[in-house]
């Protein structure tokens, strides 16, 4: 293989959590483990806290200035890790969906006090559809949260997933003594406020008096019979069955203390899978290939609203990424090369020679770029398995002010581009209709054209509930169906013909009076 020490020393992944469950805390801790950032603090939440504009435009305009916030590259004991962020908030969970196309593995953080929330289970689904490795941080230890084995039976149960339990906690809350790690076995002290300086004690087994002068005799005993329990249930930790994504370790601790998290990343480096072989619509794409391969999962427009520039993130699936070289845009036939992809080190740009397998790459874009292109050496395939979503609301784009139709237009088309939102105009007319997932979709949509085409526009709530793409073998049978049901019908950015259904029994009626066309729903890109 020739970028064989490349590819071994890379891990790509992203921390998923229901909102507030310590995702931006822990991933601070990691950067500062990785020495990319210095204090804490720096890292911003990408998170918003209500359902207000105000707060996602705040996060906007940060990430205008440094968009390291999306990916941080940093290194960790030789390793280069690539850490992909996720908006938590579930009206921007299709981002976190395509974003997860392009990571190896997943941290998922659950919060020892609330348990399994609804983002947490998606996200879970997701990760299950693709097989993707997981393993389980269990946060906020410091405060009185459930029992421990009730914790991991309610996890096991709510997520379908099979757990590994790799630390084990004394207690909760005040309470809280720390961890005994099951593989090192060692006990990890926890001083509540001193952060990070957590007394690890090495002992020789666990009769070791040590255990009843650290823990008291009672935590003590406790401890003995819990670990005696789960190494007679869970035996040693089979690492083939977690990169099959069957089984998922688990580690507790509380990120803000810092505590526990240094367990999770010398564990997470140790087994966490490198950059894996790809799906594509023509063959298995291996990450050891010498020829380059890539695809981009997101786009973001005006990130800096000063420089007008969009900026395409490309995950490299194999061989190697140069700057300044020509590669083949498969869907559009097209060589294209890119003087200046940069790289998210730390906080800032940088304009970047070459990437290898599991890296991210920014490529600016005036236009080429839709979700799901791959970029080749020649060859033309993509990759599959890239999330479309169905959008659940829908509203009527109404222009304001006739004298920016062409701002508006250019700036819908732009946006929709980027993933938020899917844009339909109706049979035989020009009414543009949106579809997302979330009402604040609708707000940011509103809010980024007039900031950044300048176009003022409202929108009119439209009583469907579903989209569906439409296919027919008879092109004739697929027109009349059109025709007759114009209210109905329409055609998505890229002229395929959808329909739009009012409710789940027209929906169920239109399916079964016309068993000879095809209604997709969500659909894979490719
Ligand atoms: P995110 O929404 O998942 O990114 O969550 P944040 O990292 O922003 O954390 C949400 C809140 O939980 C913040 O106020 C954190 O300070 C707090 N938090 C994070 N980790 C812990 C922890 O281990 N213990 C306690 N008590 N609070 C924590």
């Amino acid at each position: 293989m020739k970028y064989e020490k490349e590819i071994n020393r890379r891990k790509t992944f992203a921390i998923i959590s229901h909102p507030d469950a310590g995702k931006t805390t822990l991933t601070e801790k990691f950067l500062l483990f990785g020495g990319a950032i210095q204090t804490a603090g720096a890292v911003k939440s990408n998170k918003i806290k209500k359902h207000a504009t105000s707060d996602f435009m705040e996060i906007e305009r940060q990430r205008g200035i440094s968009v390291a916030t999306s990916v941080m590259t940093f290194e960790y004991k030789d390793f280069l890790i690539n850490l992909l962020d996720t908006p938590g908030h579930k009206d921007f969970a299709e981002d976190t969906y395509r974003t997860l196309t392009a990571v190896d593995s997943v941290v998922l953080v659950v919060d020892s006090v609330n348990g399994v929330e609804d983002q947490t289970r998606r996200l879970i689904e997701v990760c299950r559809m693709r097989d993707t490795p997981v393993i389980v941080f269990i946060n906020k230890m410091d405060r009185d949260g459930k029992n421990r084995f009730d914790l991991l039976e309610e996890i096991e149960k709510e997520l379908k997933l099979t757990l590994h339990p790799m630390t084990f906690p004394i207690n909760s809350g005040k309470d809280f003594k720390g961890v005994y790690n099951l593989r090192e076995k060692n006990l990890v002290l926890f001083t509540p406020g001193t952060r990070a300086d957590s007394e690890s004690v090495v002992i020789e087994d666990l009769t070791d008096p040590v255990l009843d002068k650290k823990l008291g005799e009672k935590d003590a005993e406790t401890l003995r019979e819990d670990v005696e329990l789960i190494e007679g249930v869970y035996g040693d930790l089979d690492t083939e069955a977690y990169l099959a994504g069957q089984v998922a370790p688990v580690f507790f601790g509380s990120a803000v203390n810092n505590f526990g998290v240094k367990e999770m990343l010398d564990t997470f480096i140790d087994i966490a899978p490198v950059p894996r072989d790809r799906n594509t619509t023509l063959r298995e794409v291996s990450a050891g290939e010498d020829k380059f391969s890539g695809f981009v999962f997101k786009i973001h427009a005006n990130l800096d609203p000063k420089h007008r520039d969009r900026i395409a993130f490309l995950r490299v699936c194999s061989g190697k990424f140069e700057r300044n070289k020509y590669y083949k845009h498969v869907r559009l036939d097209k060589d294209l090369r890119f003087s200046n992809p940069y790289s998210f080190m730390a906080r800032s740009k940088d304009i970047i020679e070459d990437a290898y397998p599991g890296d991210v790459v920014g490529l600016f874009d005036t236009g080429n770029f839709k979700i799901g292109d791959t970029l080749t050496e020649g060859e033309k395939f993509y990759f599959t398995g890239i999330p479309s979503f169905s959008p659940e609301i829908f509203k009527e784009l109404v222009n304001k002010d006739p004298m920016k139709t062409k701002q508006m237009e250019k700036g819908i088309a732009q946006l929709t581009d980027e993933g938020v939102a899917q844009l339909f105009t109706q049979y035989g007319g020009t009414k543009k209709i949106i579809g997302c997932v979330g009402e604040l979709q609708f707000e940011v949509i509103q809010y980024r054209l007039l900031q950044e085409y300048g176009a003022a526009v409202e929108f009119r709530t439209l009583p469907f509930y579903k989209a569906c793409w439409l296919s027919c073998n008879d092109g004739k049978m697929l027109a009349d169906f059109m025709r007759f049901k114009q209210q109905n019908t329409g055609e998505d950015k890229d002229g395929n013909p959808v329909y739009l259904a009012q409710s789940e029994w027209f929906l169920n009626t239109e399916i079964s009076n016309n068993p000879d066309i095809h209604f997709a729903f969500s659909s894979e890109v490719i």
